[in-house]
């Protein structure tokens, strides 16, 4: 891997300030999704030294909590520098490892370290209340506190913003925090580690470990002295860490999977809704849990739109993300390519028709053309799962009363998107959709100052605005009694 500065690129977890070998000498091979080359090797840990981490974290902790507010800001824009001023090795480095085109890479790395920069500011407006008292002679209010150390646990698909996203509120709110990355793009989390390093985030408060991902898991959401759990990825293992929380009542927070509506009314103009829907569709490959994974389109529209959505994918470049042109790479693994066939294989024997996306022109095993389906209905797996590829499945639908019924037809509740200008369909639909974010025409929809999260299963908890630090704060009450009152009575 060419970078500018190779010390970026860490083959050891962190722990209390430390490169770590693992004990037990197992280790992991780190693969280039779009070449198939082993990019390095990383290790896996051993229990003791995962309570290590523990250990190291309730001792830093004491320090990091007492720190003024101002004071971790300043660490957290030191940080916040760094990401910058590196971003160019940081875009390789999650290029290499997950296989993004680099513009992507870029535009996370931008994404990732904005949330640094928010939430250094908004750990100083961690504001406490002043309750008025129903007790005779009180003063009644709260103090907001650091819960404590943080298990941060994030997905593949972007390796360096959803380690930002959570462990920037973490360490604004005063917490400790334990980073396990998934074992395909460790690379992102420990150049982070190296340059949180450099920014002065003392030993002990930003640590990285790695290891088989259930041992790993189960070891952090067992730990009593671990308060918070903030996992990023599928629905499947989010509910397995929740039932492993119980036992120690962690606070948890959970962005779950997503299986997004886009919904385009009979007013919208065609070709400007198919286009909107393929930057909706297609981005990370469709490895992206906001990607428009049903497109509901009026049935007015409905050829014009397919005929518009068609010619813009067939313009989509596939290949590997450091090649310029690239609009596509590879998908994660060989895995991900068999669900993609095996999803699109079950939506044609159940009657839908392939309009696009011929396999034979793949460039390589682990990548998948971009495929097009309409006629796809809800008993179709590319319907009821989230597809997490560039498959693009099209329904046609009547009117709104059925749209609606159709897009909360999933057990899943994160994005929605809505493609329409009457006020009257928007603020219905807005009303209707049971998402925790809705998007009205904008492909675009996420950054620091919004509130990230879904309902149903697709999630508990938000991630960003003024409500993501919360996670990792308490309330305290405090009632003082016994005062003089101010008018001496
Ligand atoms: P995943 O659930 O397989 O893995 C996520 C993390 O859990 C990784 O660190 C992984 O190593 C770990 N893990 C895997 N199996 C485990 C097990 N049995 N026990 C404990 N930990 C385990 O998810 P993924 O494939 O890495 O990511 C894709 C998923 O993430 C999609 O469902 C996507 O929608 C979701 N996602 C959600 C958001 C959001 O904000 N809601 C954002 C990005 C991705």
């Amino acid at each position: 891997m060419k970078l500018n500065d190779p010390r970026l690129l860490r083959q050891h977890a962190y722990v209390n300030g430390k490169w770590t070998q693992g004990d037990g000498g197992r280790e992991e091979a780190v693969v280039d999704p779009a070449t198939g080359e082993t990019l390095g090797h990383i290790p896996w840990l051993e229990a003791e030294q995962i309570r290590g981490a523990v250990d190291a974290a309730e001792a830093a902790f004491v320090h990091w909590r007492a720190l003024r507010a101002d004071e971790r800001c300043e660490r957290l824009l030191a940080w916040y520098d760094l990401i910058q001023a590196n971003r160019e090795d940081l875009a390789t480095i999650i290029t290499m490892e997950q296989g993004k085109p680099l513009p992507d890479a870029r535009g996370e790395v931008e994404y990732g370290a904005s949330f640094v920069r928010w939430f250094a500011e908004e750990g100083k407006r961690t504001y406490g209340e002043t309750i008025p008292s129903h007790i005779p002679n009180a003063a009644l209010g709260t103090l907001k506190e650091p819960v404590g150390i943080a298990a941060l646990i994030t997905p593949w698909n972007f390796p360096l913003a959803m380690i930002t996203r959570k462990a920037a509120a973490a360490l604004a709110a005063g917490c400790p925090v334990i980073v396990k990355p998934a074992g395909e793009t460790p690379f992102s989390a420990l150049a982070l580690a190296e340059l949180a390093e450099r920014a002065g985030i003392p030993a002990g408060i930003f640590n990285v470990v790695l290891g088989e991902p259930a041992e790993v898991s189960q070891l952090l959401c067992a730990e009593p002295r671990v308060k918070a759990l903030s996992f990023t990825g599928s629905t499947r293992v989010g509910r397995l860490l929740l039932e492993q929380s119980a036992p120690t009542v962690k606070r948890v927070s959970m962005e779950l999977g997503g299986n997004a509506p886009f919904i385009v009314g009979p007013d919208m103009d065609p070709r400007e809704a198919a286009f909107a829907a393929v930057a909706a569709k297609f981005q990370t490959a469709g490895q992206d849990c906001l990607a428009a994974n049903r497109i509901l389109v009026h049935e007015s529209i409905h050829d014009d739109f397919v005929a518009h959505f068609a010619s813009r994918m067939a313009a989509l470049t596939l290949g590997n993300g450091l090649e310029p042109e690239v609009d596509l790479g590879p998908l994660i693994h060989r895995q991900a390519v068999d669900k993609a066939s095996a999803i699109v294989d079950d939506a044609l024997s159940k009657g839908a028709t392939l309009v696009a996306g011929d396999q034979s022109r793949a460039p390589g095993p682990n990548f998948f053309v971009p495929t097009l389906l309409t006629g796809v209905t809800p008993k179709m797996k590319v319907w009821r799962e989230e597809n997490f590829a560039p498959v693009a499945g099209v329904t046609a639908y009547g009117d709104d009363d059925e749209v609606i019924e159709l897009a909360n037809d999933t057990e899943y509740g994160l994005a929605a998107y809505v493609y329409t200008h009457d006020i009257r369909r928007i603020w219905k639909l807005l009303r209707a959709l049971e998402y925790g974010m809705v998007s009205v025409n904008s492909a675009k929809m996420t950054g620091p100052p919004v509130p990230f999260g879904g309902v149903k299963q697709s999630g508990l908890g938000r991630e960003g605005g003024t409500t993501g630090i919360d996670e990792y704060l308490e309330t305290k009450y405090y009632c003082l009694g016994a005062l003089v009152s101010v008018s001496g009575s």
